[in-house]
Parts: C-alpha cells; sequence; structure tokens
C-alpha cells in the first residue's frame, strides 16, 4: 500500500479523492494511476454549487507529469451530477480544467518548455503529436487573452516588421514600459491601426502620454486623428531618423565614388561604406586615424558625414525651444549643402520636426520596440514561418505579450522550491 501513498503525495491529492491503484507496465514504460472518489462525500453542481444525486460515471485519463521516467497517466471514474437547474454536468477535477486530456502540471511544463523550443521539438521531447502540443500552446494563449485586464498604457511604441515575403507587413503595438508586445496588427494602413485605436476606452486614449514610431504617415494619421493632442504626444524615434541621415551619407558616397572612378583615378572613397554609416564614437581607434584624416579631406562624403553626427548630437536637449534651435541651424546647414540627397531628407526632417522636438523634450526611443522586433524575428524563424498571421498574432502574444498563460492550480516551474 506504500506505493499508494507515495502517489498520493506526489500529485497532491487531497480527500475526498485518493488513488485506488497503480498500473504499471514496464514495455510501455508507463505508469497508469487510478483515482477514486470516497462516495460516502455528496456531490455538488459545479456551476451552482447545490447538492446534487450521481448521474452516472466517465471514464476520463489524462497525461501527467513523468514520475521515475515513466510516462504517467491519471486514470478515474469522473462522476456526473444531474442538477434540476442545469442539467447533467460533470464535476471538476482538482488537476485538470474541465475537457482538459493532460493535468494541469503537464500543461504548464509544457507551456515552460514552448517558450524556449519550437513546437516540434516539444512534441518529440515530451512523446505527444505536434497537433497536441500546439493546441497546449493555443488553450495557453486563450487563457492568457481571456485574463487580461484592460489597463491604462502611458507610453506605446508601433513599429511594423515583416511577415513573410518582403513587402509584407503587420504591426507591433508595444507597452514600452512593461516591455510587452500588447497587439499585433495585420497590415500598416490607417484604419486598421484607427479600429485597434476604437478598443480603447476614453480613459485608455487620453492617458496616452507618448507614442514612438517612424515618420510612417498611416500611423501618423491615425494618432492624430484619435488620440487628442496627438500632436504633442507622436514621438519620432531617434534610430529611424538617424537611418534616414544614414541614407544620405550613404547616397552621396556612392555618388562621388562613381565620379570619381568615372574621371580616371583611383577613387579613394572604395571599401569605406561602413566607416561612414558607423556611430563615430564606437569607431575604433586602429581604423580612426586613417578615417579622420578622410573626414577632414575635400569630400562631398565628409560634408554629409559631418552633417550626420551633427545630427547624431541634437538629443539631449530638455527645452523644446533650445532644441528646436538647434534643429533649425541644422536644417539650414542641410538646405545649403548642395548635396541633394542631404537636401531631400532635410525636407523630410522638417516636416517631422514637431515629432522629433516631442521625442526628445520626453526622452522617447523605441529602443524596446526594437529589441521585441529582433525577438519577433526569431520567433518567425523558430516556427520556419507561419500559416498565415493569424497563428503568427498568436505565437507573438504567446512569447512577448506578458500573459498569464499557465493553467489555474499549477505553478510550474517555480513549485519544486520548497
Ligand atoms: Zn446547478
Amino acid at each position: 500500500m506504500r506505493d499508494r501513498e507515495l502517489y498520493q503525495q506526489i500529485l497532491g491529492l487531497q480527500p475526498p479523492w485518493k488513488v485506488s491503484d497503480i498500473r504499471l507496465s514496464l514495455a510501455d514504460r508507463q505508469v497508469v494511476i487510478v483515482v477514486e472518489r470516497d462516495l460516502a462525500v455528496s456531490l455538488t453542481c459545479p456551476v451552482c454549487g447545490q447538492s446534487c444525486g450521481v448521474y452516472g460515471h466517465r471514464r476520463r485519463t489524462w497525461r501527467h507529469l513523468d514520475t521515475c521516467q515513466l510516462q504517467t497517466v491519471i486514470e478515474a471514474e469522473v462522476p456526473r451530477v444531474s442538477c434540476c437547474e442545469h442539467g447533467v454536468q460533470q464535476i471538476a477535477v482538482s488537476w485538470a480544467e474541465p475537457g482538459g486530456r493532460f493535468t494541469s502540471l503537464f500543461e504548464a511544463m509544457v507551456i515552460a518548455w514552448l517558450g524556449e523550443a519550437p513546437i516540434a521539438a516539444v512534441a518529440a521531447l515530451v512523446g505527444l503529436s505536434w497537433d497536441h502540443v500546439d493546441g497546449i500552446q493555443q488553450r495557453a494563449i486563450d487563457r492568457g487573452l481571456a485574463r487580461r485586464k484592460p489597463a491604462v498604457v502611458k507610453n506605446l511604441g508601433i513599429d511594423e516588421t515583416s511577415y513573410q515575403a518582403d513587402h509584407e507587413y503587420i504591426s507591433v503595438i508595444t507597452d514600452r514600459d512593461r516591455r510587452v508586445v500588447l497587439e499585433v496588427l495585420e497590415d500598416r494602413k490607417k484604419e486598421t491601426v484607427l479600429a485597434w485605436l476604437d478598443t480603447l476606452s476614453a480613459e485608455q486614449q487620453r492617458e496616452i502620454k507618448t507614442v514612438s514610431m517612424d515618420m510612417w504617415e498611416a500611423f501618423i494619421n491615425a494618432f492624430l486623428e484619435r488620440i487628442p493632442e496627438a500632436d504633442r504626444k507622436i514621438c519620432f524615434d531617434r534610430f529611424h531618423i538617424a537611418s534616414y541621415f544614414g541614407k544620405a551619407v550613404d547616397d552621396v558616397r556612392i555618388a562621388e565614388h562613381q565620379a570619381l572612378r568615372a574621371s580616371g583615378g583611383k577613387s579613394i572613397l572604395t571599401h569605406t561604406k561602413h566607416q561612414w554609416l558607423r556611430n563615430s564614437e564606437r569607431t575604433d581607434n586602429r581604423s580612426r586615424t586613417w578615417f579622420m584624416a578622410l573626414t577632414r579631406a575635400s569630400l562631398k562624403t565628409a560634408r554629409a558625414w559631418a552633417i550626420k553626427e551633427q545630427a547624431g548630437k541634437l538629443w539631449s536637449f530638455t527645452s523644446r525651444t533650445w532644441a528646436e534651435k538647434a534643429w533649425c541651424r541644422l536644417l539650414g546647414w542641410m538646405k545649403r549643402s548642395r548635396l541633394a540627397p542631404v537636401i531631400k531628407t532635410a525636407k523630410t526632417i522638417q516636416a517631422h520636426l514637431w515629432g522629433i522636438l516631442n521625442a526628445i523634450v520626453t526622452a522617447s526611443t523605441n529602443a524596446i520596440g526594437e529589441s521585441l522586433n529582433a525577438r519577433i524575428q526569431k520567433i518567425k524563424a523558430m516556427a520556419c514561418g507561419f500559416r498565415n498571421r493569424a497563428r503568427f498574432r498568436r505565437a507573438i502574444l504567446f512569447h512577448l505579450g506578458g500573459l498569464n498563460l499557465m493553467p489555474s492550480g499549477a505553478s510550474y516551474p517555480t513549485h519544486t522550491k520548497a
């Protein structure tokens, strides 16, 4: 009888449930723990709690965490009760959620593994089919989404990320304070963003303090249209802005390099692309001497580079007025540069200066969005792509949504702490 007591304790079974039998099959490497209910304890309706008569029993099995490397299955005849108000109901068991084929602890283990490895790998590890493991993940996401309460988010981020092929995008909305993904939208159109903003309550809309984004008109216009005083809340992300300056430098370099080669001589710009694009403060000293000489040479690329470097220094103001003065000085320099790509960038920056100033005075960047973005691309690679956007969205929310995914009553893996 000692083995029954042992399993009683391992399973954490409480009265009126107790282990009544253990069937060991070494050939199948399986142990079946038969659990039964004390018939003397009266039954109640799981909906209303009224005491009811037994209607019948249904034999059910649940896969549990392995014990001693044996696949472990719980088997029980689960009573069904007949409530005069709610009809026939199966009573709840403490070790599994209603309707589940796995115990809560087993599902919790699979969910924990799914945080680290793809579905196929977890399926092989626990000896289940891909569909079963996928089912556990999908239930976890539904559970997490159902538990999520509407919350006020003060600092948002919105960014696009690629879905499957090039030029197919989804939009990812993040809570920059909690560092989680709030929602994934199926494209990057204004109407889609508006539809999401409309799911927010008036209070949630009003409480948004900043939203960090790229200079993407659809995002800008959606927030301007729906969010009060959005022209003071939209913040253009510093790293996106830097990429516009980088592109301008590169365009100037390409044209100048071609012109130098066309005029016969060897271009001193050969193999210098990345030097110009690098953040000069991070350029290592070995390459720095010759590169700094190059920056002082009479080159169009060097002038464009100096402008890019200056732009990188204009992000630490606390006063809007001083920031605006500095940026306007830079824009004047850019417009007089006689470098077409720089002048083009100046026009873009001028038109969006308001959002750059918002970003500076609120010290907002979408760096968290960028790091979540990198993790989204890893999730995509791990799954070898997704059948459709809906599944991609759910996978992102599973990994990055900050959701409470675990079945109720299961606290794997932290429950091992004594
Ligand atoms: Zn009832």
